[in-house]
């Protein structure tokens, strides 16, 4: 008999009820520490006092109203983007897959508003990840997300990871944009190297083409820096937003240039919850830490020692783990082993003694996510 939730994942048998911090407690009383943060969502951890503060202040006033008026908690968490960002512009979101929907819009219409109607293809990447949608499948093109879905949403181009021929072959009057992930999350931790996404952006320059950043999972401070792409010193035309922004609150972002959003009038898109109170509330609380100089400093200097601490464990277990990679505190440990096995002995690690105080508990790594 199917379960009363549509059985789509394989989830591990912990059930959490609790959170705080970086750690996390089962029903059943045993405390984790997080090392997934429900896949690079939680930002500022588990019950930061502020992001409830943000939080049950908004639930107190006013919930919900629609984008038919002016919500001001959304105005606000726009101008903190466009402030801190390359972006002229902000379109909310209540996920990564709504974004990269409205990403791949966006850069259509741009070319449909140019006379340019030939221009409606999207080079991506193996190994990329763009979400669930029928655009996000498409995008990603990965057998195992589109098999049997079909017929996908056409006009994307796959090319193979950091292979430059493949990606210069792939031009054509047909191509609207690049869609690339400064750091592949669900493709294994991979990260572009700087002097390749620069190449990429002289390489859309050349070609009179948008430069899209899929920043779902290696935005909002997780790399070290605000955004991954600021490593490289190079800006995108348009940048999907999600997960980390909202610290566990689903919301999503689209930013993006004045020019690259042209053709983006009124009516040409909308979203009943985008951009919504209670999101934008949590959102831009989120922003206010994770912007701070002195927060992503701290970030740093955390990753420091957390890169220095998996290099010490690839050290004494060479024929476990095979190596580092990753930026800030977006990190993977790639693994001889296999890595579900590895994983199953972090979940079943009870009693291991953390180093903090001695606590007990174990590394939550998502199985997902290290395939
Ligand atoms: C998670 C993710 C998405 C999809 O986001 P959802 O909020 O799950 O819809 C898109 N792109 C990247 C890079 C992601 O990691």
């Amino acid at each position: 008999m199917i379960p009363s939730i549509l059985p789509t994942y394989n989830r591990a048998p912990l059930s959490f009820v609790s959170g705080s911090g970086s750690w996390l407690t089962t029903d059943d009383g045993r405390r984790f520490l997080d090392l997934g943060a429900g896949i690079a969502v939680n930002s500022l951890g588990h019950a930061h006092p502020e992001l409830v503060a943000a939080l049950t202040a908004q639930a107190g006033q006013l919930w919900h109203t629609s984008n038919l008026y002016h919500i001001p908690a959304q105005q606000k968490l726009a101008d903190q983007l466009v402030d801190l960002t390359f972006a002229d512009t902000v379109f909310f979101t209540n996920s990564g897959t709504e974004s990269c929907e409205l990403a791949v819009k966006m850069a259509r219409k741009h070319f449909y508003d140019k006379g340019q109607l030939e221009r409606v293809e999207i080079i991506t990447f193996a190994g990329s990840f763009h979400g669930r949608s029928s655009a996000g499948i498409a995008a990603a093109g990965a057998e195992k997300m589109i098999k049997g879905f079909g017929p996908l949403l056409p006009g994307f181009v796959h090319v193979p990871f950091a292979e430059h021929d493949a990606l210069h072959a792939a031009i054509s009057d047909k191509i609207a944009a690049v869609m690339i992930e400064p750091i592949q999350g669900e493709g294994g931790i991979r990260q572009v190297p700087e002097h390749c996404l620069k190449g990429l952006r002289d390489f859309c320059d050349s070609h009179g083409i948008l430069l899209i950043f899929d920043e779902v999972q290696c935005g909002v401070g997780r790399s070290g820096k605000l955004f991954a792409h600021e490593w490289a010193g190079i800006e995108p035309d348009i940048m999907m937003v999600a997960k980390g922004i909202g610290g566990g609150f689903p919301i999503g972002a689209v930013l993006a240039t004045e020019d690259a959003a042209s053709g983006m009038t009124a009516g040409t898109h909308g979203s009943t919850y985008g951009g919504n109170p209670l999101g934008c509330a949590v959102g831009s609380a989120v922003l206010e830490h994770v912007a701070a100089p002195k927060f992503l400093a701290d970030v740093n200097r955390k990753a420091g020692l957390m890169r220095q601490g998996l290099e010490g464990l690839i050290g004494q277990f060479p024929d476990v783990f095979d190596g580092v990679t990753g930026a800030g505190l977006m990190l993977g440990l790639k693994c001889k082993a296999n890595n579900i096995d590895v994983v199953n002995a972090g979940y079943a690690a009870e009693g291991f003694d953390c180093a903090r105080g001695g606590e007990c508990g174990a590394a939550v790594a998502s199985a997902e996510h290290s395939r």
